[in-house]
């Protein structure tokens, strides 16, 4: 599910950089409310970056505070190494694409693609050109003269998308672009998207809610909670060694196991996160395996997710553990569990994150 992430340059050698951005101690507040508080970040030139969490987390203003539409209450924005802190919006090298992409319903997409041309004078012919290489790039060529009610959801998309990167930006913002569309077109249009991303090569700050999404898409993952990024890494790293508890519950299921009971079973207090693709199922009296630790209980549900089937399993230690096992095992080959089955939920600490 994960794509190889670009390793990022350091900080100082890409703010200079066409493209970059960074963030330094980046603060909003709406009266009494803060909604962002000290963010820094940098991001590289090219990179898809996606900015994960919860709602009300501050990715929306942030979002906004780079593009100009929010001032920041202190703290700084640079564009390619240039402070555009206190520079309006339509003097910044950036494009928004919403989740709400109104288009100009009485336009042609083919003049909805190309209005921001026209406002910056191009020329009709030079505009024509511009608009026909940027409709072939969402694949929508074939539309140009439809009017937007006669598109798709997932056409009227990429048609927001073509508008936007028709401008040349050197940097494009995405709020949860695809939000609106059903779950089979969103993950189409997730594919289309880095495809795009990766052919144009401009920066991608992309916002969204699903880890799902997010994991999927980017190169690294900014993962926000209160107005405040807990981690940021690459797919892999944000999913495989979480930092904090929220990181480890937010993307997907996490088993986490504290204090006495982690010091007991691998003499570290600190606690363990096991995801559920990692706990193994055996039968109590199998021994364990070199290194391994495990915890004895009882199956108590047993959910089927298709490629999967999950396992809540009581552990006597008292707490529920979440095993989870790829279908592709035949039933015919392992141990056929059912509710009440009395098992042994077994993992390597190696593949367990240390929450510090
Ligand atoms: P997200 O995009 O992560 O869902 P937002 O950035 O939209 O979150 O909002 C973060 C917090 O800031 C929320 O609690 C929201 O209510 C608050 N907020 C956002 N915009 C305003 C505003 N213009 N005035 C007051 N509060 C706001
Ligand atoms: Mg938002």
């Amino acid at each position: 599910m994960t794509l190889a992430a670009r390793t990022a340059p350091s900080a100082t050698e890409h703010t200079a950089r066409a493209g970059s951005v960074s963030l330094r101690g980046l603060t909003k507040s709406f009266g009494e409310f803060t909604a962002v508080r000290e963010l820094d970040l940098d991001v590289a030139p090219g990179e898809f970056l996606s900015m994960l969490g919860p709602s009300g987390s501050g990715k929306t203003t942030v979002l906004r505070v780079i593009a100009g539409f929010e001032d920041a209450t202190s703290g700084s924005v640079l564009l390619s190494g240039k402070d555009v802190t206190r520079t309006p919006p339509h003097s910044r090298d950036v494009n928004t694409v919403f989740q709400d992409y109104a288009l100009f319903p009485h336009l042609s997409i083919a003049e909805n693609v190309g209005y921001g041309l026209r406002v910056r004078g191009t020329s009709k012919a030079a505009r024509g050109e511009q608009v026909s290489e940027s409709l072939r790039r969402v694949r929508l060529d074939h539309v140009a003269d439809r009017l937007p009610h006669q598109l798709s959801g997932g056409q009227r998309q990429r048609i927001a998308l073509a508008r936007a990167l028709i401008l040349r930006p050197q940097v494009l913002l995405l709020d949860e672009p695809l939000g609106a569309l059903d779950k089979q077109l969103r993950e189409q249009m997730q594919i289309e998207l880095k495809q795009i991303q990766r052919e144009v090569g401009i920066t991608f700050i992309f916002v969204t809610h699903d880890q799902e999404e997010a994991l999927t898409l980017s190169d690294r993952v900014a993962v926000f909670n209160n107005g405040r990024i807990e981690q940021v890494g690459s797919a892999r790293e944000v999913y495989e060694d979480p930092q904090t508890e929220f990181v480890a519950r937010f993307l997907g299921l996490s088993n986490l196991i504290e204090g006495d009971l982690a010091d007991e079973l691998t003499g570290d207090r600190r606690t363990m996160s096991i995801r559920p693709e990692r706990v193994r199922l055996q039968a109590p009296s199998d021994p364990l395996a070199d290194g391994d630790v495990g915890l004895l209980g009882a199956v108590k549900e047993i959910v089927y997710t298709g490629p999967a089937t999950r396992y809540l399993i009581a552990a006597d230690a008292g707490m529920d553990l979440i095993a989870e096992r790829p279908n592709s095992d035949r039933p015919a080959q392992q141990h056929v569990l059912r509710r009440g089955d009395h098992v042994r939920a077994v993992w390597t600490p190696l593949h367990a994150a240390r929450l510090p």
